[in-house]
């Protein structure tokens, strides 16, 4: 969907413009908190399985590691650009404050489309992309993680990598791992869990009923999939749902773990029985209680904003709303739950999978789960409250959280030299 006109990194900044001008923040930190430390781009070539050999380009940006290591997702798309990594990276930032972890804010991504990919040629891709930014990554220094089109398995290629260039095994070098390789239950449901738990928790912030409320969930991947059992399992009705071939809609109500099944063995959620099929635009626009992105960056924008119906959206995905929707739909009185507060239940239990495996542990699915839960009530609390107190919208104030705990870090830690 066509953006707003201004690149995600230059989107990025206009909102923390808005947020040091709201708080104490002189020109000279503002330069510091909008500037990454350190980009890398590397060239990967790859020799495809039919012998050509083809250069894909990677980035690594690793945006301040004030509050501790760069924690960030690795993204495969052929649409990855520098500006859209700096800005994801920028929001790990943010993120990771807000919830109070002990970690930076990092993304990575390589322009590809792994659809067009085989199992052997994402797999070299991956371990050519990990020996290039080795040196930049470490447990202490640089922990990354699945995001759109990675999975665990891309994690496990990661961490073997990186573990054979070391000359030992290093699992707390990436999360998001197959339990198997010290995966910490729940890691891969958390995001979608976290979306559910924080969209619960505003439902009953406005005195709105949970129980067969409306949910539209744009993208049926790791989040979008997640959300939706989690939150139909809460008695919400689910009535549209899509992915990248298009959208689908029921409004009785779809079950998301059938409507999964469909796509496991059709490659979408298209068709599936008993639905009408939509386009993703008109998806956005359906009338509904709660409207959940969850798939790609800048798909409400000034173009579609002034038709959204829903009353409240929850960013599951990050960058799904841009400066100029934000404000037209606060104009028309919708909530916004923003994505470094909606979604960051996956860094979160990634946080707690970095812990598990520094102390060679595993814990159980209810201990993780219920720190998840403890987590993600008390940081919607503070921001809920603050909101209220400050008379600002969710974003500003999520922003201000975040954004004022690293401003904190840097003016404790001081200048070098
Ligand atoms: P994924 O690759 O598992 O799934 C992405 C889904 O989006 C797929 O169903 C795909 O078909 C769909 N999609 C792609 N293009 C689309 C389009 N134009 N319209 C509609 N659907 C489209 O990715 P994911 O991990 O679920 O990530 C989704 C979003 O959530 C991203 O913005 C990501 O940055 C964010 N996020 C992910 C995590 C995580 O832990 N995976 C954590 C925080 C935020």
């Amino acid at each position: 969907m066509s953006g707003d006109a201004k690149n995600p990194y230059d989107n990025a900044c206009g909102q923390i413009k808005i947020c040091a001008a709201q708080m104490d923040i002189d020109p000279g930190l503002y330069e510091i908190l909008i500037s990454p430390k350190m980009v890398h781009t590397v060239s990967l070539p790859i020799k495809m399985d039919n012998g050509e050999i083809k250069v894909f380009t990677g980035y690594r940006v690793q945006h301040n590691d004030a509050r501790g290591p760069y924690k960030g997702g690795i993204r495969y798309h052929h649409e990855v650009s520098m500006d859209e990594v700096q800005s994801l990276a920028m929001g790990m930032t943010w993120k990771c404050a807000l919830i109070d972890i002990p970690y930076g804010g990092a993304k990575g991504g390589i322009v590809c489309n792994t659809k067009e990919m085989s199992i052997g040629e994402k797999e070299h891709i991956t371990r050519r992309y990990t020996t290039m930014i080795s040196q930049f990554i470490g447990p202490y220094r640089d922990v990354p993680a699945p995001d759109m089109y990675t999975d665990a398995q891309t994690m496990a290629w990661m961490m073997d990598t990186y573990s054979v260039i070391q000359g030992y095994s290093v699992p707390e070098v990436v999360t998001g791992k197959p339990i198997g390789l010290g995966g910490s239950e729940g890691r891969a449901e958390a995001t979608g869990r976290g979306v559910a738990i924080i969209l619960r928790e505003t439902a009953k912030s406005l005195g709105m009923k949970l129980k067969d409320s409306t949910v539209v969930i744009q993208g049926f991947g790791n989040v979008g999939v997640n959300a939706a059992m989690t939150l139909y399992s809460m008695g919400c009705r689910i009535i549209g749902v899509s992915d990248s071939r298009g959208a689908i809609y029921d409004p009785v109500g779809l079950n998301p773990s059938k409507v999964f099944s469909h796509k496991l063995e059709t490659g979408s959620v298209e068709g599936f029985q008993g639905s009408e099929k939509l386009t993703n635009e008109e998806l956005l626009e359906l009338e509904c209680d709660f409207l959940v992105p969850s798939a790609l960056g800048n798909q409400i924008t000034l173009k579609n904003a002034g038709n959204i119906k829903a009353k409240v959206i929850v960013e599951g995905a990050n960058n799904p709303t841009t400066t100029e929707a934000d404000k037209i739909l606060e104009n028309n009185g919708i909530l916004l739950v923003p994505d470094i507060l909606a979604n960051s239940g996956g860094v979160m239990v990634s946080y707690l999978e970095w812990v598990q495996n520094i102390n060679r542990q595993h814990w159980s699915l209810t201990d993780v789960n219920q720190q998840l839960e403890a987590k993600l009530v008390s940081s919607f609390k503070n921001v809920w409250d603050m909101k209220e107190e400050k008379g600002l919208n969710m974003r500003d104030t999520s922003l201000a959280i975040g954004v004022g705990r690293v401003a904190d870090a840097i003016r404790m830690l001081g200048l070098f030299p």
